[in-house]
């Protein structure tokens, strides 16, 4: 495995390998890695020749008050994890690699950032976005690879690649969960003890409307009420949103049909935490 910390060597590298007639994967990351992200990796290895994974902590997509400082970082750890995986290529730029000036452009998401998580991160998305179309030209890949934890992020990045006809398929993986349900994630090292222990009601609350679906519930204050009233109960953790919509437009929903998206953000003492599912009514 290759660790290449600058852009050019970077691109010379992708440009080199293309010339041979490699396809390339990617999968973009910000470190910290876990089971989520080697599946994406194991995904990547399976329908690529070259797999490169980038680990980017993107200051771009958090805000002022959120855990840029805070968020785990362990570049040993994760080099050794991902040369385990076959990782090809460990793309590894400093901030004043990825953004030597204030950026002169950014991209501006329109559409489906106006809900769930990009309402409570004004300016996330857009972050995401430009972070990606830097990444996507510096790495050049046919296949990039992301989770369906981020199903928002996922909805946002289809509109990127459509609108400015970036030659990238996008592949969106299911989300892995630890044994008691919850998704694993980076941010759950911070959770308190406690709040560990407590931290599987997300899962479950949704698990719950699933069910309820299931069962003919076709109101949808009904199944976010469900949900509330699970987690306060049974969390110390506050609600940021829950939200019911079309997937992957994020548009309300009058009746419930289609492929829909439950998902929720929650606030524990140091970290937010987010879960989705994403269900096929008929
Ligand atoms: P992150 O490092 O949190 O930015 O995540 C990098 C990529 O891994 C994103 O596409 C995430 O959606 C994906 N990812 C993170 N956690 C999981 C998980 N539990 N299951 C599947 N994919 C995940």
């Amino acid at each position: 495995m290759k660790v290449v910390t600058e852009i050019r060597a970077m691109q010379a590298e992708m440009i080199h390998q293309k010339k041979k007639g490699k396809s390339i994967g990617f999968v973009p990351t910000m470190g910290y890695l876990h089971e989520g992200h080697l599946t994406l990796v194991r995904n990547a290895r399976k329908e690529n020749d070259i797999v490169v994974m980038s680990i980017f902590v993107n200051p771009l997509q958090f805000g002022p008050t959120e855990d840029f400082a805070e968020y785990p970082r362990d570049f040993d750890r994760d080099c050794a994890l991902a040369e385990s995986e076959k990782v090809d290529y460990l793309f590894y730029p400093s901030v004043a690699e990825m953004y030597p000036n204030e950026p002169a452009v950014t991209v501006s998401v329109k559409d489906r950032s106006d809900v769930l998580c990009g309402k409570s991160r004004p300016g996330h998305f857009d972050g995401v976005a430009t972070v990606i179309t830097k990444l996507f030209h510096i790495v050049m890949p046919e296949r990039a690879y992301f989770g369906k934890k981020d199903a928002q992020q996922v909805a946002v990045l289809e509109g990127l690649v459509s609108d400015f006809n970036f030659p990238v398929e996008l592949v969106a993986v299911d989300i892995v969960r630890e044994q008691d349900g919850l998704a694993k994630s980076s941010r759950n090292v911070n959770l308190l003890p406690d709040e560990r222990q407590e931290a599987p009601i997300l899962y479950k609350s949704l698990q719950a409307a699933h069910q309820a679906i299931n069962e003919g519930e076709r109101n949808p204050s009904s199944l976010i009420q469900l949900i509330d009233d699970m987690i306060t109960n049974q969390s110390s953790g506050k609600i940021d949103y829950i939200g019911l919509l079309s997937y992957p437009q994020l548009k309300p929903l009058e009746e419930l049909t289609g492929r829909i998206i439950i998902a929720l953000a929650v606030k524990f003492s140091k970290v937010r935490l987010i879960d989705n599912v994403i269900i096929d009514i008929d």
